[in-house]
């Protein structure tokens, strides 16, 4: 059995993905070429959103989407301790100082009533709750949240900007999990002022490779976007007008891009008919909580993510689905706060309870469009110890 079965979606498309990928091998433009705006123009569609700009991978999106807002040494960028590195890693890369915030013990997702308190507290002391250090390292302004969409569930975005609003503060979203998920009537990748995605294989929509992309309702963020993926450039390719990276999508990832999108929405639809299936499958397991979707959200369902009663509960677990062939996985063992790469800021062990206690319970089961009712009723059999 598969985590994530890219094969079998492979069978399904190969002709179209073969084809596109012929086209750009005719065609040649290998570095921007016309299949990167017709995803482009695609996805924003889809999303909602007048622009996207196609870039590199999903950290590239999240680091474009700091650049384009400026942010900087000095400035506090708050997100939560439990995600991908990545998140937090574009803060640290311009300087600018990433201040987490704990997270609800059911969404996953940011707490906004936590994230208020920082935010307050930042505000009125130049420095985060709980950092022991950050008296030496200078007064911080806040400036920024990233509310990340955890496992395919958007954070409350409603709450966070009207936070973000009384502290004239940006929001981008990390929508690498969420692709295709609703908040609100909203799509997700549209609930901020920059929407940052991830196309990395195991990602909702993902190409051969990486890719990521960044989506915006502001022409004026749109053109920064634009500048910033190639090098910083204005009016043409050897003017430069602002410090910027080597950003682009490879016109052979937007191909493969193309191809996976024509059968995206059905695979959405059975992602839902899938966790369906779990929910019920998995209801009456004791010591188990499976993943709960607030109302008025639709979930990605990057990963279906439960709780276990604690480490050892979970490692019993995992242990007996890997003796069936079934693989699980772990996201994310360890807090970002409690990672040697963020020691600097001061942390400790304690600091943020909810996102340790999930970090020691929590494990994911296979999850994707092509899961069979057999083989959910194998991992559901496999679960009960
Ligand atoms: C995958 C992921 C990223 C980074 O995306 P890449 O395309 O791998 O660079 C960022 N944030 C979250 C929450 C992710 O899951």
């Amino acid at each position: 059995m598969k985590f994530v079965d890219l094969p079998t979606q492979q069978r399904r498309i190969r002709n179209s993905i073969e084809e596109r990928i012929g086209r750009v091998l005719d065609h040649g433009q290998y570095v921007m070429g016309p299949e990167i705006g017709e995803l482009e123009e695609q996805l924003a569609r889809y999303t909602q959103t007048r622009y996207a700009v196609a870039c590199s991978s999903g950290t590239d999106a999240l680091l474009m989407a700091m650049m384009a807002y400026g942010v900087g040494p000095g400035d506090a960028v708050f997100t939560t301790p439990f995600t991908f590195v990545a998140t937090a890693e574009v803060v640290q890369l311009l300087g600018a100082t990433p201040v987490f915030v704990d997270i609800d013990p059911v969404t996953f997702n940011m707490d906004a009533t936590r994230l208020e308190e920082a935010v307050r507290r930042v505000a009125e002391q130049g420095a985060p709750p709980f950092c022991k250090r950050s008296e030496t390292q200078g007064r911080l302004t806040p400036r920024a949240v990233i509310g990340v969409d955890l496992f395919g569930v958007p954070a409350e975005y409603d709450r966070i900007a009207s936070i973000a609003k009384s502290y004239e503060m940006v929001v981008v979203e990390d929508a690498a999990q969420s692709f295709g998920a609703e908040y609100n009537g909203k799509r997700a990748c549209n609930l901020a002022g920059i929407g940052c995605t991830s196309f990395f294989p195991s990602k909702p929509l993902a190409c051969y490779g990486d890719g990521g992309m960044c989506f915006t309702q502001e022409k004026g963020l749109f053109d920064t976007l634009c500048s910033i993926r190639i090098h910083g450039m204005g009016a043409h390719q050897y003017d430069n007008v602002r410090i910027g990276i080597n950003g682009r999508m490879d016109t052979l990832q937007a191909a493969v891009l193309l191809a996976k999108f024509e059968i995206f929405p059905d695979e959405l639809t059975k992602r839902q008919e899938v966790a369906g299936r779990y929910d019920s499958l998995l209801r009456n397991i004791p010591g188990l909580t499976s993943p709960k979707v607030p109302p008025g959200i639709v979930s990605a369902w990057a990963q279906y993510s439960l709780l276990a009663r604690d480490d050892e509960d979970r490692r019993r677990r995992r242990d007996r689905l890997q003796s069936a062939g079934i693989p699980t996985a772990v996201y994310y063992p360890k807090p970002l706060h409690c990672q040697s790469a963020f020691h600097h800021l001061g942390y400790r062990e304690g600091d943020f309870p909810v996102s340790e206690d999930t970090a020691s319970r929590v494990f994911s089961l296979p999850m994707h469009p092509y899961l069979s009712e057999e083989q959910q009723e194998r991992i559901a059999k496999a679960m009960r110890v």
